[in-house]
């Protein structure tokens, strides 16, 4: 028996997530505060109504609900622990808005939205890290967004957190995999309550479902789950896979790097239709460097 905590899991894409890992045979923590989509206020309801439906689909002690906060990742652990004895997947979902041009921001919108998307991963994951290294084994699937991985105009804070949390998950993954824990991102787009003001057409809308999300953290979450360390966009049925790709770039002579010759070798630098390539790790920087070093001195 597998058990699974799902935080942010009483409304759109956390529901779903919560819903398919039950399907899978996982029991549940749903774990929500029940506030709105700025993040204020709390109220039980949300994470009880998921509850009560897992439960009236696959029986009484299959989901409990925990609404802590996700900066307190302990107790939403201690919560799985107490009913369940383990921790076999998580999956890192809640999340707020609160959206505003960088001139207009405020310390509380960047320090709120930190607190829930950034901290809140990093908090439940690492309450639940021993445990997991403990077993030999764990599943966990952070929620990025494309507004991370590319920016997007009013969400300065948001995509900073976003891609924080990519960051910390493709460390967790080389960390982890050691021990057969396997830290995998995802940037979801399916309309709730967050996307609602998103304008759509109407055929989309019927597709950007989260039921067309959850899938792919069912897949991320199973045991047999062959990925440790990727980003997947997801979507609407749509799963494609994000990675870094570098320019072969351009080794300045000694002395010879200045303004003017990185401005003329701009076109090279930014080149990546010869002999790009994928790093995936801080070594493939260290490597490049000493490569290009090595080239300049064969010249
Ligand atoms: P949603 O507002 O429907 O659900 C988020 C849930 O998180 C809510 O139920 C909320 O009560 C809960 N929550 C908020 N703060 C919490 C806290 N501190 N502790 C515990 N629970 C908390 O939003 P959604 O669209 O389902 O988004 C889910 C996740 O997917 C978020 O991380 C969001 O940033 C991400 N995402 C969504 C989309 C999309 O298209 N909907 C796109 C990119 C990323």
């Amino acid at each position: 028996m597998l058990v699974a905590i799902v935080t942010g899991a009483g409304n759109g894409l956390g529901k779903a997530y919560a819903l398919q890992l039950s399907k899978l045979g996982a029991k549940v923590v749903v774990n929500d505060t029940g506030g709105n989509r700025h993040g204020v206020g709390q109220e039980t309801g949300a994470a009880d109504a998921v509850v009560k439906e897992i439960c009236s689909l696959r029986g009484k002690d299959f989901a409990v609900p925990s609404y802590s906060s996700v900066e307190h990742g302990d107790s939403i652990v201690k919560t799985a622990m107490d009913a369940y004895g383990r921790v076999d997947i998580v999956v890192n979902n809640a999340g707020i808005l609160r959206d505003v041009t960088l001139k207009n921001m405020t310390e509380e919108d960047w320090n709120l939205v930190m607190k829930v998307h950034l901290n809140g991963t990093m908090s439940v994951t690492k309450a639940a890290w021993p445990i997991m290294r403990e077993q030999n084994y764990g599943r966990i699937i952070n929620v990025s967004s494309a507004s991370g991985l590319y920016g997007n105009v009013g969400q300065a804070n948001y995509a900073a957190a976003k891609m924080g949390i990519a960051g910390f998950s493709l460390t967790a993954a080389k960390e982890g995999g050691r021990n057969n824990i396997k830290v995998n991102v995802i940037a979801p787009l399916a309309m709730s309550r967050m996307t609602e003001t998103i304008p759509s057409t109407a055929d989309v809308i019927a597709r950007l479902q989260p039921e067309y999300v959850a899938p792919l953290v069912g897949y991320l979450a199973h045991e047999d789950c062959a990925v440790n360390g990727h980003i997947y966009e997801v979507g609407a049925g749509w799963v494609s896979r994000v990675r870094w790709q570098r320019s072969n770039g351009i080794v300045f002579p000694k002395d010879g790097m200045t303004i003017d010759t990185i401005a003329a070798k701009l076109d090279v630098i930014e080149n990546f239709d010869t002999d790009a390539t994928y790093p995936t790790s801080l070594f493939d920087s260290l490597s490049a460097c000493e490569a290009a070093l090595a080239d300049e001195k064969s010249n």
